[in-house]
């Protein structure tokens, strides 16, 4: 991963985020569109729940990614 190519990616609101678990300070990168429900790895809180398109965070955004 360490090629610097640009590439054309079709999915222009698909970002990383990096979030803060709301119940135990937990950092951790999540995509923003999950195909599935995402929990935090250290308390197991629902952090994301995917939808029809654009998934809910419930998280605390700290940085989107790109
Ligand atoms: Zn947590």
């Amino acid at each position: 991963m360490v090629k610097k190519r640009k590439i054309l990616i079709p999915q222009p609101t698909s970002k990383f985020l990096r979030v803060r678990c709301p119940d135990c300070g937990n950092e951790q990168i999540i995509f923003n569109k999950p195909a599935i429900v995402v929990r935090c790895l250290v308390c197991g809180r629902v952090l994301a729940r995917p939808t029809g398109g654009k998934g809910i965070i419930e998280a605390k955004i700290i940085k989107e990614l790109d």
